[in-house]
């Protein structure tokens, strides 16, 4: 009996030892700190991940920063007091979580950065999918229709990541036709917070001043896209300047089958929530997650999962309701 208890005893020292007394492994909790739930495809991670994490036995506490960084910041500080094993991130700013992330890791939480890296602080993974393959399909796809002429460069938001991984992208398609001289690149533009209206003021006034001799528009995403298009159409230039975009939203499916937007990306939403949630419960657990590659966040080389985007075009948007991510009637518009 005694021998029982004490080996009872030494089990819960090692738990607490191992900084594991909160977490029960079997039972993780996980918190999701998201950007901006506003946003469709956000609100969309936020239920994928939430139904994966479930099946694995782990609880979620999901907070929104709706485009705050003091919101984020206060929201992570208060998953840690709530005693949280891990931290999921999509961060608002990757530049400012690197205090946050210090407290989270000297509580033992495990930090996994969710679809953008975090940068300059001790995150222990990053899922995402492949954002400089996203930025190589979206120049390719409008230098095919386009090979010539005048691109207007619409990048994501300066304060994302990924929106400089998918410039990278883009650039490594346009570099050699400008260095050709088959494309000229007349102006380009970060859009703060990736706003439809900030993307549609900065494609009007790059009309006005090219006199609308642009030919192609390199949006970074499905919303600044949709500001775009809107500024090519009060110029009845919707259709024929093509632009780019990513996410697949209900609103860019529709208007790639109506042929005012070129392509979108299909990132499968399921894929990354599911493997982030994996990855959580795995590092809680202290089982080893399978990486495939490694970035640099300024603080470290930060083991990551990169997952495989897909194309979509007009001849493709089927895929989509055989993936299940919308139903014919959705893409329809009914
Ligand atoms: C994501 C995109 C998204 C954008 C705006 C990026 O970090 O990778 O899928 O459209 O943020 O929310």
């Amino acid at each position: 009996m005694k021998k029982q208890l004490s080996i009872a005893l030494a089990a819960a020292m090692m738990a607490l030892g191992s900084g594991q007394a909160s977490a029960d492994a079997a039972n993780p909790k996980i918190g999701f700190s998201i950007d901006d739930l506003r946003l469709e495809r956000w609100a969309r991670d936020r239920d994928y991940f939430v139904a994966a994490a479930g099946q694995l036995g782990a609880k979620v506490y999901v907070q929104s920063a709706d485009a705050s960084e003091q919101k984020q910041i206060a929201q992570i500080e208060n998953l840690i007091a709530r005693g949280v094993d891990a931290l999921v991130i999509v961060p608002y700013n990757a530049t400012v979580l690197a205090n946050a992330i210090r407290e989270a890791k000297k509580a033992k939480i495990k930090v996994i950065s969710y679809d953008r890296l975090i940068l300059n602080a001790d995150v222990d993974a990053y899922v995402s999918f492949d954002n400089k393959a996203v930025g190589q399909m979206q120049a390719q796809a409008l230098v095919t229709a386009r090979p010539k002429g005048n691109y207007y460069l619409l990048g994501g938001a300066p304060t994302d990541n990924n929106a400089k991984l998918l410039r990278e992208g883009q650039m490594a398609v346009l570099q050699p036709l400008v260095d050709k001289g088959d494309i000229k690149i007349v102006g380009k533009q970060w859009v703060k917070d990736w706003s439809p209206a900030e993307a549609m003021s900065i494609v009007e006034n790059a009309l006005t001043a090219n006199a609308n001799r642009i030919d192609a528009v390199v949006a970074s995403n499905d919303a600044t896209a949709g500001g775009a298009i809107q500024a090519l159409a009060a110029q009845k230039l919707a259709g024929r300047v093509p632009v780019s975009g990513q996410d697949a939203d209900i609103a860019a499916v529709r208007r790639v089958t109506a042929g005012s937007q070129a392509m979108t990306v299909y990132k499968p939403l399921k894929t990354i929530a599911g493997s982030a949630a994996r990855l959580a419960v795995q590092l809680v657990r202290n089982e080893k997650p399978a990486y495939n590659a490694q970035y640099h966040n300024g603080y470290k080389q930060v083991n990551a999962l990169l997952l495989k985007p897909i194309l979509l075009n007009k001849s493709n948007v089927d895929l989509l309701v055989t993936d299940g991510f919308y139903t014919r009637a959705q893409l329809a518009g009914k």
